[in-house]
């Protein structure tokens, strides 16, 4: 690899690196392109990771794009090597592999990372968290031979993998600090619906606690003690409270960054030649108005899109709608929109089994959660950007929200 050549540097290995680079090269950038990953593995598809892979040792994984996709459009790969440094003002980056590379332009799309517990214990073995698929197969090798999980905190990952481990007969207990569970990105009636299809299948599930520390015997957890001083046995602890998003190279770069890499409409930082997209990018526009840090195959996919678009020199903006799922049990919950600044929620009426809510602003619908109801979700996702959902269409249970796209 010859340090000076010059080249887009793509940093990182998942969804918003594969289509930051694919995009540049759809649009007509004729430069070298090199992505660096750290991860040994082809770009995959990252959510089966807490579901079905680890339930199924025989699951495999899925490459974003095959190994011919990358030959074709001239895109080199470095896998399995970290970008450990980047030079302000020389656009030079240092490798692990010990080899230096230039570029002129740098996407960053270097994701997030699991945030860590600080608490007494959290160093022990058998305590872990899941972000790659080097965790889930070490996290699907020790659950197995457990008999009882605590899983620690009741967000998205931490549900779903409580969800596989109960089916496998696991004692599972979930310990949440906050009153109710998934309380970041859903509404209370969907929180309630979702704490009982939890309790119902036999987790306990355990609300308004906060671990206080974690005991082991011979450098393996045994117990987690809770701050009111309960003791819940362990063989194993999964961790999911949250992620943090990588900021250090845009860091050493002196390049803008808040709760994550602020970028504007085309993905482009405040440097000029330093583009960031996905987990750890952080953008306002029209529908994330709050400027949330979005952590979703969609937004990452999007806007590396643009990104490409931008490094290629076509005038895009991204402004798409976010929208999100999850999947427990036979449930799956799909989100279009983001629920900031709403003034009212709408249930539609007789959704008890299978619940949908609805977000206004005002009288503009701005975000849909629904559970087993591709049809709505579908909807959602076109009808929102129209600003097309009445309260008045909700009141009829059986009202398609699709015909609403012909009025
Ligand atoms: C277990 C799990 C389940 C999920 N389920 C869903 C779901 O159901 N639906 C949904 O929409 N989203 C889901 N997500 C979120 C979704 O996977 C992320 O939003 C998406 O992967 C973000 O893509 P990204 O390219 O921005 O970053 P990431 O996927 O985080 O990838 C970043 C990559 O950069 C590499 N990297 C970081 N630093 C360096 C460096 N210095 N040098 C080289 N390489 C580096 C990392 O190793 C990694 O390969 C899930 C995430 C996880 C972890």
């Amino acid at each position: 690899m010859s340090p000076e050549r010059q080249r887009l540097l793509i940093v990182g290995g998942s969804y918003a690196a594969c289509e930051t680079a694919a995009h540049a090269r759809e649009n007509g950038y004729g430069e070298d392109i090199l992505i660096v990953s750290e991860e040994p593995e082809l770009p995959y598809d990252r959510p089966p990771l807490s579901k079905a892979y680890l339930k199924n040792p025989n699951e495999k994984l899925s490459p974003l794009r095959t190994a011919a996709f990358y030959s074709a459009n001239r895109i080199d790969l470095e896998l399995g090597t970290r970008v450990v440094s980047l030079e302000a003002g020389t656009n030079k980056a240092m490798l692990s592999n010990g080899e230096n590379v230039a570029f002129d332009i740098l996407a960053l799309a270097v994701g997030a990372q699991a945030r860590r517990l600080t608490c007494v214990g959290a160093d022990l073995r058998n305590v872990h968290y899941l972000r790659s698929v080097a965790d889930a197969r070490l996290m699907r090798a020790v659950t197995a031979e457990a008999e009882n999980v605590v899983v620690i905190g009741a967000g998205f990952i931490g549900l779903e993998v409580a969800s596989m481990l109960v089916q496998q007969q696991k004692q599972v207990t979930v310990i949440e600090a906050t009153d109710r569970v998934l309380a970041r990105v859903v509404a209370p009636e969907m929180s309630q619906f979702f704490s009982s299809a939890h309790r119902d299948r036999g987790v306990k599930l355990l609300t308004s606690r906060t671990v206080q520390s974690l005991e082991g015997e011979n450098g393996v957890v045994r117990r987690v003690v809770l701050e009111d001083g309960t003791g819940i046995d362990a063989d194993v602890v999964v961790v999911g409270v949250g992620s943090v998003p990588n900021l250090e190279l845009a860091q050493q770069l002196g390049v803008h960054c808040a709760n994550g890499i602020v970028v504007d409409a085309r993905s482009r930082s405040n440097q000029a030649n330093v583009f960031a997209a996905g987990d750890c990018a952080a953008y306002r526009s029209p529908f994330n108005p709050a400027g949330i840090r979005l952590e979703s195959v969609q937004n990452a996919t999007e806007q590396a899109r643009v990104a490409g678009a931008a490094i290629a020199g076509v005038d895009t903006s991204y402004d798409a709608l976010p929208w999100f799922w999850s999947d427990q049990y036979d449930l799956k919950l799909q989100i279009a929109g983001l629920p900031s600044g709403a003034t009212e929620r709408v249930l539609r009426p007789g959704s008890g089994a299978d619940p949908s809510v609805f977000y206004f602003r005002d009288d503009a619908c701005i975000c849909v959660e629904s559970v087993n109801r591709p049809r709505d979700h579908i909807a959602a996702r076109r009808l929102l950007p129209r600003r097309k959902i009445s309260k008045q269409d909700l009141q009829d249970v059986d009202f398609d929200l699709l015909s609403l796209l012909k009025r």
